[in-house]
Protein backbone atom coordinates (compact mmCIF):
# COMPACT_ATOMS: atom_id res chain seq x y z
CA UNK A 1 0.00 0.00 0.00
CA UNK A 2 1.09 3.62 -0.36
CA UNK A 3 2.65 5.07 1.90
CA UNK A 4 0.60 8.66 2.40
CA UNK A 5 3.45 11.51 2.43
CA UNK A 6 3.85 12.97 5.92
CA UNK A 7 3.05 16.81 4.38
CA UNK A 8 4.59 19.30 6.58
CA UNK A 9 1.91 21.98 7.39
CA UNK A 10 3.45 25.41 6.28
CA UNK A 11 1.88 28.53 7.71
CA UNK A 12 0.01 29.24 4.45
CA UNK A 13 -1.41 25.86 4.96
CA UNK A 14 -2.18 25.89 8.47
CA UNK A 15 -3.75 29.09 7.48
CA UNK A 16 -5.96 27.63 4.57
CA UNK A 17 -6.99 24.30 6.97
CA UNK A 18 -8.31 26.53 9.66
CA UNK A 19 -10.39 29.00 7.47
CA UNK A 20 -11.47 25.88 5.48
CA UNK A 21 -12.36 24.54 9.52
CA UNK A 22 -14.26 27.71 9.86
CA UNK A 23 -17.07 27.16 7.46
CA UNK A 24 -19.56 23.94 6.57
CA UNK A 25 -20.24 25.79 3.28
CA UNK A 26 -17.97 23.20 1.22
CA UNK A 27 -16.13 26.11 -0.53
CA UNK A 28 -13.99 26.72 -3.76
CA UNK A 29 -10.90 27.37 -3.92
CA UNK A 30 -11.94 31.16 -5.11
CA UNK A 31 -13.82 31.46 -2.16
CA UNK A 32 -10.80 29.65 0.26
CA UNK A 33 -8.89 32.07 -1.45
CA UNK A 34 -11.23 35.12 -0.47
CA UNK A 35 -11.05 33.96 3.34
CA UNK A 36 -7.50 33.64 3.60
CA UNK A 37 -6.60 36.49 1.87
CA UNK A 38 -8.24 38.43 4.83
CA UNK A 39 -4.84 36.90 6.94
CA UNK A 40 -2.59 36.24 4.37
CA UNK A 41 -3.09 39.74 1.80
CA UNK A 42 0.18 38.86 -0.21
CA UNK A 43 -0.82 35.40 -1.14
CA UNK A 44 -2.54 34.59 -4.90
CA UNK A 45 -5.65 32.35 -6.31
CA UNK A 46 -2.55 30.13 -7.68
CA UNK A 47 -0.66 29.30 -4.17
CA UNK A 48 -3.95 28.53 -2.76
CA UNK A 49 -5.30 26.56 -5.57
CA UNK A 50 -2.09 24.46 -5.09
CA UNK A 51 -2.14 23.84 -1.39
CA UNK A 52 -5.63 22.63 -1.88
CA UNK A 53 -4.96 20.34 -4.20
CA UNK A 54 -1.65 19.08 -2.20
CA UNK A 55 -3.81 18.87 0.99
CA UNK A 56 -6.44 16.74 -0.79
CA UNK A 57 -4.06 14.59 -2.07
CA UNK A 58 -2.63 13.54 0.90
CA UNK A 59 -5.58 13.17 2.65
CA UNK A 60 -5.83 16.41 5.34
CA UNK A 61 -8.95 17.91 3.42
CA UNK A 62 -11.45 16.62 1.44
CA UNK A 63 -12.09 17.08 -2.36
CA UNK A 64 -15.42 17.08 -3.92
CA UNK A 65 -15.62 16.32 -8.05
CA UNK A 66 -19.09 15.43 -7.22
CA UNK A 67 -21.63 17.14 -9.46
CA UNK A 68 -21.86 21.04 -9.47
CA UNK A 69 -19.08 23.08 -11.54
CA UNK A 70 -16.50 23.52 -9.51
CA UNK A 71 -13.92 21.88 -7.14
CA UNK A 72 -15.44 22.30 -3.89
CA UNK A 73 -13.04 21.35 -0.02
CA UNK A 74 -13.96 20.48 2.80
CA UNK A 75 -12.08 20.40 6.28
CA UNK A 76 -14.22 17.31 7.56
CA UNK A 77 -12.41 14.26 5.93
CA UNK A 78 -14.66 11.81 8.40
CA UNK A 79 -17.16 9.73 5.91
CA UNK A 80 -20.28 11.75 5.44
CA UNK A 81 -22.66 12.62 3.11
CA UNK A 82 -23.42 15.42 0.90
CA UNK A 83 -26.69 17.27 -0.48
CA UNK A 84 -26.27 19.74 -3.18
CA UNK A 85 -29.39 22.54 -4.09
CA UNK A 86 -30.47 22.18 -7.38
CA UNK A 87 -31.66 25.87 -7.88
CA UNK A 88 -28.95 27.55 -5.92
CA UNK A 89 -25.81 24.92 -6.05
CA UNK A 90 -24.92 25.02 -2.49
CA UNK A 91 -23.57 22.35 -0.71
CA UNK A 92 -24.62 21.12 2.94
CA UNK A 93 -23.79 18.08 4.56
CA UNK A 94 -26.37 16.17 5.62
CA UNK A 95 -26.28 14.26 9.28
CA UNK A 96 -27.20 10.64 8.81
CA UNK A 97 -25.50 7.54 9.56
CA UNK A 98 -23.05 6.26 6.73
CA UNK A 99 -24.63 3.23 5.50
CA UNK A 100 -21.96 0.06 5.33
CA UNK A 101 -24.47 -2.32 3.51
CA UNK A 102 -23.36 -0.07 0.36
CA UNK A 103 -20.13 -1.40 0.53
CA UNK A 104 -20.98 -4.96 0.89
CA UNK A 105 -23.47 -4.96 -2.06
CA UNK A 106 -20.96 -3.06 -4.35
CA UNK A 107 -18.16 -5.68 -3.01
CA UNK A 108 -20.24 -8.71 -4.44
CA UNK A 109 -21.37 -6.67 -7.06
CA UNK A 110 -17.68 -5.77 -8.42
CA UNK A 111 -15.29 -8.25 -6.67
CA UNK A 112 -13.06 -5.17 -5.40
CA UNK A 113 -12.26 -4.73 -2.03
CA UNK A 114 -14.58 -1.69 -1.87
CA UNK A 115 -12.30 1.08 0.72
CA UNK A 116 -15.78 3.32 0.99
CA UNK A 117 -17.91 5.51 -1.36
CA UNK A 118 -19.18 8.77 -1.63
CA UNK A 119 -23.15 9.85 -2.12
CA UNK A 120 -24.03 13.40 -2.90
CA UNK A 121 -28.06 13.97 -2.92
CA UNK A 122 -29.43 16.41 -4.57
CA UNK A 123 -32.95 18.42 -4.38
CA UNK A 124 -34.27 22.25 -3.54
CA UNK A 125 -32.51 23.16 -0.20
CA UNK A 126 -34.88 25.16 1.97
CA UNK A 127 -34.16 29.00 1.37
CA UNK A 128 -35.02 28.06 -2.49
CA UNK A 129 -38.46 25.92 -1.48
CA UNK A 130 -39.17 28.87 0.61
CA UNK A 131 -38.31 31.22 -2.49
CA UNK A 132 -40.06 29.95 -4.96
CA UNK A 133 -43.42 29.55 -2.57
CA UNK A 134 -43.28 33.42 -2.28
CA UNK A 135 -43.39 33.38 -5.75
CA UNK A 136 -45.55 31.37 -6.76
CA UNK A 137 -48.16 32.80 -5.50
CA UNK A 138 -51.19 33.92 -7.65
ZN1 LIG B 1 -30.94 26.42 -2.75
ZN1 LIG C 1 -18.89 17.82 3.84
Amino acid sequence: MEQLPNMRLTTQRQIILEELGKVTSHPTANEVYDMVRKRLPRIGLGTVYRNLELMAESGIILKLEVGGTQKRFDATIDPHYHIRCNSCGKVDDIDMEVQPLINQVAEKASNYKILGHHIEFHGICQDCQEKNSDTTVN
